[in-house]
């Protein structure tokens, strides 16, 4: 198996880590300035390779020839099916690829090979979703009003759509953008994390291999505070779909207040999950075990604040204290990894101080292991902060890591009023066999999505997104067609009506 392992991690460097260039107009090219930045490997904190640093020039040139390519270029010309087709086409190819992207993606970000395969497989799906989507939805309404007019609704693209994406899953999340902005007939210029470069820069070589007409779609790599703002402010976009921290969503809706920008915000969350007394008991462990540790908990719909009602709460912990132990903490390449290293060193030291802060704070922490020889890495292993309170830093916080703050309850209405008391509302899960509770549970619970006695499974069709500090909008299904159009209605006279005549003598 190690030298498996080896002979795969070998073979995704040699073939794709080279130095990365923005894609800009069809061409894979360098910053102006010149200026690039290190791309580290989360296990080893080795250097990967370096990225070209764009920065405005670098936005101007890829915003420009999205332009071009809406209102000149094929693009925004084209049949409706024949841009599907191209839609198809890269869900092919992506498809052809998916077992050299997912070993790619593990390497670049530290998520478990498992599971980074399942997330490119997701990807190619969100092609098909979206061109058929498309087509079954490019119709419009009609209104007959008094036999003298008709109006009619159409749907039309935007224009150059600004996509700024986040480092984890970046290979699916930037996908869940692309795919319904190109195929509702939008140009992209597309801002991936600087984090992680390497499925990005994957994805520009996919679209190029597809044969995309110049200039419909664009990556720009660079940071948020050049790169990121650049598009944001760009006069020229007309969109800005973000999915990143609540902070940074702030920062991009006051700066693209001036060129006012519809926007869409996927951001933080500190999802709870409430396990009553009468919940299965296994299937609940499995959920709140998967729950916050799957993606290395670095996932915003992750359960990362359990309530866990006091008649079992003994049991329940116990449990899970011994889950932190035998959760295989590892190479991310690995099969059998369930946890890797955590993205970049920096985020790794953000969430060893809230285990810090928590520790002074008077919390309990339990922590699974990382194997010696991983200690180069970003581990940090799994772990419960228990013997905390609903006030503490720890049980706020977004902390984006393996980390589960633990809180009992007695009653329903003490549970919802605990849940809800936290600036986040992106997700909640509930387990309990009454269904009138669990309903009435959901429907209390501040969050744009919710699941009962199940974990995040969800069809495309359905809408995604938070309330509160978790975002502002909804993507996927007809959520996201509607973000990426722009409805138009057009009045027709059936007859000749009459029409007031100023200044007629
Ligand atoms: P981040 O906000 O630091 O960065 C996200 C992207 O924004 C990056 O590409 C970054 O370069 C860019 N950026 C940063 N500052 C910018 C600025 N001033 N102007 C324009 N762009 C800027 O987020 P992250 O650390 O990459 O991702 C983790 C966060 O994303 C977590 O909070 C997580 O909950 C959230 N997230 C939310 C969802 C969701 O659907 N709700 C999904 C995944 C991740």
């Amino acid at each position: 198996m190690a030298q498996r392992v080896e002979e795969m991690r070998n073979q995704v460097i040699r073939q794709h880590t080279k130095d990365i260039k923005h894609y800009i107009n069809g061409n894979f090219v360098d910053a102006e300035s010149e200026k690039s930045f290190e791309n580290t490997n989360p296990f080893t904190n080795e250097r990967i390779n370096r990225v070209s640093e764009g920065d405005k020039p670098e936005i101007d040139r890829a915003v420009a020839a999205a332009k071009e390519a809406f209102q000149q270029g094929p693009w925004g010309k084209m049949k409706v099916s024949e841009r599907l087709s191209y839609i198809h086409k890269i869900a092919d190819v992506i498809d052809e690829h998916i077992e050299e992207i997912a070993p790619l993606e593990s390497y670049d970000t530290g998520l478990p090979i498992s599971q980074t395969k399942k997330m490119v497989a997701r990807a190619a799906h969100n092609f098909r979703f979206y061109a058929e989507m498309v087509n079954s939805r490019m119709v419009g309404e009609a209104y007959q009003v008094d036999d003298e007019f008709l109006n009619y609704t159409i749907h039309k693209p935007v224009g150059v759509a600004g996509l700024i994406t986040p480092w984890n899953a970046p290979f699916m999340l930037e996908t869940w953008k692309i795919a319904p902005a190109l195929a509702t007939g939008n140009t992209v210029v597309l801002k991936p994390a600087e984090w992680s470069p390497l499925t990005a820069n994957r994805l520009a070589e996919i679209i190029d291999q597809a044969g995309l007409p110049e200039g419909v779609f664009n990556v720009v790599h660079g940071f948020g505070e050049t790169a990121g703002a650049a598009l944001v402010a760009h006069p020229d976009v007309q969109l800005i779909s973000f999915t990143g921290e609540t902070a940074t969503g702030s920062e991009i809706i006051k700066n693209g207040a001036d060129t006012l920008k519809r926007v869409s915000m996927e951001l933080g969350g500190k999802s709870p999950i409430i396990v009553f007394d009468d919940a299965d008991f296994d299937r609940a462990l499995d959920a709140c075990t998967w729950g916050i540790f799957s993606f290395n908990g670095e996932r915003c719909t992750a359960n990362s604040r359990l309530f866990i009602h006091e008649n079992i709460q003994e049991r329940f912990i116990e449990a899970l204290k011994e889950r932190v132990q035998n959760i295989v903490v590892g190479d991310p390449m690995d099969e059998g990894t369930q946890v890797g290293p955590l993205i970049h060193r920096t985020h790794y030291e953000n969430v060893k101080r809230y285990l810090e802060i928590a520790k002074e704070e008077g919390a309990e922490i339990v922590s699974g292991h990382v194997p010696e020889a991983y200690r180069r890495g970003n581990f940090v292993p799994p772990t419960l902060i228990l013997n905390i309170t609903n006030d503490k830093t720890a049980a706020q916080e977004e902390i984006f890591g393996p980390v589960l703050t633990v809180m009992t309850f007695r009653e329903e209405e003490e549970v919802i009023e605990v849940a809800n008391d936290v600036k986040y509302g992106l997700a909640g899960y509930v387990w309990t066999k009454d269904i009138q509770r669990a309903h009435r549970v959901a429907q209390a619970v501040d969050s744009g999505m919710f699941w009962i006695n199940s974990q995040n499974v969800r069809d495309l069709r359905t809408p995604f997104g938070g309330s509160k500090a978790s975002g502002i909008g909804r993507e996927g299904g007809h959520y996201a067609f509607d973000f990426y159009t722009e409805t138009q209605i057009i009045h027709v006279a059936l007859g000749e009506h009459r029409i007031p005549q100023f200044g007629k003598k």
